[in-house]
């Protein structure tokens, strides 16, 4: 009778929060195609975004994937243009991007020889780029065309292209051009309009004019009719709504009702059934509040960038872990316990670089809890 009772409770408990299970296609491991819009669907409908973070070395990799592992959470791994060239190393020739190009596939070929043994659903995705570095870009789209050709997938899930600079007509020709590409091999397009302030990775918009700032549904709605024309398209937008790369002492003003708005007017042009039409992705969170997060993903943002945050985190790990052993850490041999006691396991790159992850992906399970993105993926 009482341990009938006890798994009554516990039933009752967990009626509070029900997950609906994870489409049969999503798989531990990297996801394309129908199994990350699936995937995508999952966290639409069941109110959570899945965090994306930018990666420059196997180190930051782990991190991720410990973070999902331990929260139970699909995670999304990222390479920007200078995280693939740093991956690939400094001295590599990049003359026309070539060691950004085979970082980021040396990067996702890695992400996908570890990734199942996590047992998380992971999405392989490139940040920002914009019109001058389309060579970068042109050299992804190569390597999944060819990576198609042998696996029947492409190699990344998905590619964000940023030409929000640039008047909405050529942002969204552009991008329309380049989905019809990507959709003939299930890759997924992120495309972003309006201007997400501060700099990141290069890109300087901190002078930029106030009002672009705050996107208008009628802008989305263009973007969304114009690329959901395409066959086989699928695609997320990144849309302005007052954020800002980086973290500032300035005040950020932000407004995720304009995500809200803007589904309300996509869903009314559509016919209405569908209430939430758009994946939105969320740019240069850091900083924000609880609310402001959790008010956008209740507008359908299904993925959060994660960056300024996780590079504290991981340089944080290695700080601490420098302070607490610094007197083991002052040459190979000689520390407190002696002038011929050896310091081999404390200068260990292991051991610095270990303390990182670890701090990353502590880090990281506090943002999945921000997201609603713990212990999402059932027993599935
Ligand atoms: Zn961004």
């Amino acid at each position: 009778m009482l341990s009938f009772v006890i798994s009554g409770l516990a039933l009752n408990v967990m009626q509070v929060k029900t997950i609906t299970p994870l489409p049969t296609s999503v798989k531990p491991g990297v996801v394309t195609g129908k199994a990350l819009t699936d995937l995508l669907e999952h966290a639409k409908t069941n109110g959570y975004a899945i965090p994306a973070v930018n990666v420059v070395s196997s180190c930051s990799i782990s991190g991720c994937l410990e973070a999902a592992k331990k929260c139970g959470g699909p995670m999304i791994i990222q390479f920007s243009r200078g995280g693939g060239q740093f991956y690939a190393g400094k001295t590599a020739d990049n003359t026309n991007d070539a060691a950004s190009i085979a970082g980021c596939i040396a990067g996702a070929l890695h992400v996908r020889e570890v990734a199942k043994l996590y047992g998380v659903p992971v999405i392989l995705h490139t940040d920002h780029c914009m019109r001058e570095w389309l060579p970068w870009f042109d050299g992804l789209i190569e390597a999944n065309e060819a990576y198609f050709k042998t696996h029947g997938e492409p190699l990344f899930s998905s590619h964000m292209l940023d030409l929000s600079e640039e008047p909405l007509e050529e942002n969204i020709e552009t991008c329309k051009k380049y989905l019809e590409r990507m959709s003939k091999v299930n890759l997924l397009l992120e495309m972003e309009l309006g201007v997400t302030g501060g700099e990141e990775d290069g890109v300087n918009n901190e002078g930029v004019d106030a009002s672009r700032l705050y996107t208008q549904p009628d802008e989305v709605w263009q973007v969304y009719k114009a690329l959901s024309a395409v066959p086989n398209g699928q695609f997320t937008i990144a849309a302005a709504f007052g954020n800002v790369h980086g973290v500032y002492a300035g005040k950020i003003d932000l407004q995720p009702v304009i995500l809200h708005n803007s589904q309300k007017y996509i869903s009314e042009k559509l016919g209405g059934a569908n209430k939430k039409p758009a994946f939105f992705v969320f740019h240069g969170g850091s900083g924000s509040s609880r609310e402001d997060i959790r008010y956008a993903i209740e507008a359908g943002t299904i993925k959060m960038n994660i960056d300024t945050d996780t590079q504290w985190s991981f340089w944080d790990g290695i700080r601490q872990y420098e302070a607490k052993n610094r007197d083991y850490l002052q040459g190979q041999i000689g520390n407190p316990e002696g002038a011929t006691k050896p310091n081999k396991k404390y200068y260990d790159p292991r051991m610095s670089l270990r303390a990182a992850e670890q701090s990353m992906a502590k880090r990281l399970g506090e943002a999945m809890a921000d997201l609603n993105c713990v212990n999402v993926l059932g027993a599935n």
